[in-house]
């Protein structure tokens, strides 16, 4: 590392051993580094494509207000993201407030009482527990008569097939299906790997609606879960697809019957997807896709060298340091509080924004135990941004995520290695 560079990493604070440790590190990354470049290299020009075949223009950046009426930037933007999932139609609205809450949207309108829904891949996302009605709450869909059943996945991360075909029967209706691990140490699968699930499904039961929770996974790879059969594909547009630029906002991209069930639900019976304005923010979300595919390249090689710096210092990391991956998700299992703690500290010193504040774990709706979070970001709670959040819970592991350049990754995850090695952790 060249001595001008050096004296800045100085000013942050990061020791000369620190650096040489890490620069050896990311020199054996290059190869990696090389392929996660091409995929960005292939994804930038999938939504390249996409805004040109729907004639993206000037004036789709103009929003509308009120009922939200032929907004024809609103149309467009969702003809983009259908292009790009390669699926009938997309809902995609600033008025989905968050990955919850589109996951909430695409269920309760596609699943209506006596109906089941399947989780053939273990126990979903957190803020799911409490939509479905595991966790008792208000309004969940068990209220409203929606049975629930849950497939473990193998012990060694796997489908187990034979206990997914016993769980389906006459009623499921839904399959949903997680590609991401959130906060759970088993796999994140691949876009292939859901396919093959998807088609062992399809082939018990044809007209069940394969779903895919798609947060964290979007332009990881080449292809998404719509490529390879699912009807339903959502997320977040804080997360991977919004590049960051994204205010807020979900998506929900699949079939068109289905899109426009959910329509229904997110306005109302009759209104679906013939309203809702779409205000000032439409140019935010264009431009956010537009520059998500390089995003999200930075962002997994953030993740990848955190793997690589934090098991060679004898942590457990998933995926480890040589796996391939399937979402920009790294967790570090640091193996005690004050591990979590320091990482945390580390990662809000090297923000942008809020570089001052010091994270502490606390209660957050929808979460069972107190969660530590440490996020400096521009759009709030936007963890395409570099962040890093944990359960304060054994086994202690932080799950690490985002970058919107690799080179703040890069500073946050050698800040958080220099904190844990200031307090005596490493
Ligand atoms: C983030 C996430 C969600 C929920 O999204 P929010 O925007 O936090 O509500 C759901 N599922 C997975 C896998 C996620 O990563």
């Amino acid at each position: 590392m060249d001595r001008e560079l050096e004296n800045m990493y100085e000013k942050f604070h990061i020791d000369r051993e620190l650096l040489t440790f890490a620069e050896e590190i990311e020199s054996s990354l290059k190869e990696r580094f090389e392929k996660i470049d091409r995929i960005a290299e292939y994804n930038q020009m999938k939504v390249i494509r996409a805004m040109q075949e729907n004639r993206v223009s000037d004036a789709h950046f103009a929003g509308t207000t009120g009922y939200g009426y032929n907004d024809i930037g609103r149309e467009a933007l969702e003809g983009v993201y259908a292009s790009v999932f390669h699926t009938e139609a997309a809902l995609v609205r600033p008025q989905i407030v968050c990955g919850t809450h589109a996951l909430a949207v695409a269920l309760f309108g596609n699943l209506r009482p006596g109906d089941e829904l399947l989780s053939p891949v273990g126990k979903p996302y957190d803020t799911l527990e409490e939509i479905i009605g595991i966790r008792p709450s208000r309004g969940s869909l068990a209220e409203y008569g929606v049975t629930y059943r849950q497939v473990e996945l193998k012990p060694d991360g796997s489908f187990d097939y034979e206990k997914i075909r016993a769980a389906v029967n006459e009623r499921t209706k839904l399959v949903e299906i997680q590609r991401s691990k959130g906060y759970q140490t088993r796999p994140t699968f691949s876009v292939e790997q859901i396919g093959e699930l998807i088609s062992f499904i399809k082939g018990i039961k044809p007209d069940v609606i394969c779903m895919v929770d798609n947060c964290y996974g979007e332009f990881v790879e080449t292809i998404e879960p719509n490529d390879v059969g699912a009807d339903l594909c959502v997320g977040s547009l804080i997360k991977n697809p919004g590049g960051g630029l994204a205010p807020i906002g979900g998506y929900i991209a699949g079939k068109e019957e289905y899109v426009e069930n959910a329509a229904y639900r997110l306005t109302a019976p009759g209104l679906g997807k013939e309203v809702g304005a779409t205000l000032s923010v439409n140019q935010s979300l264009f431009q956010g896709l537009f520059l998500a595919p390089q995003v999200v390249s930075g962002a997994l090689k953030g993740a990848i060298f955190a793997a690589n710096l934090y098991e060679k210092k004898g942590f457990s990391v998933i995926p480890d340091g040589t796996e391939e991956r399937y979402d920009i998700i790294q967790a570090v299992t640091l193996g005690t509080p004050e591990g979590v703690i320091a990482f945390c500290k580390g990662i809000q010193a090297a923000a942008p924004v809020d570089s001052f504040a010091v994270p502490e774990p606390g209660y957050m709706p929808g979460y069972e135990s107190d969660v530590i979070m440490a996020a400096g970001a521009f759009i709030q709670g936007a963890s395409i941004e570099l962040s890093a959040d944990a359960p304060i819970a054994p086994p202690y592991a932080v799950y690490f995520q985002g970058g919107l350049t690799w080179y703040h990754a890069k500073l946050g995850i050698l800040m958080s290695m220099q904190k844990m090695k200031e307090e005596g952790l490493l």
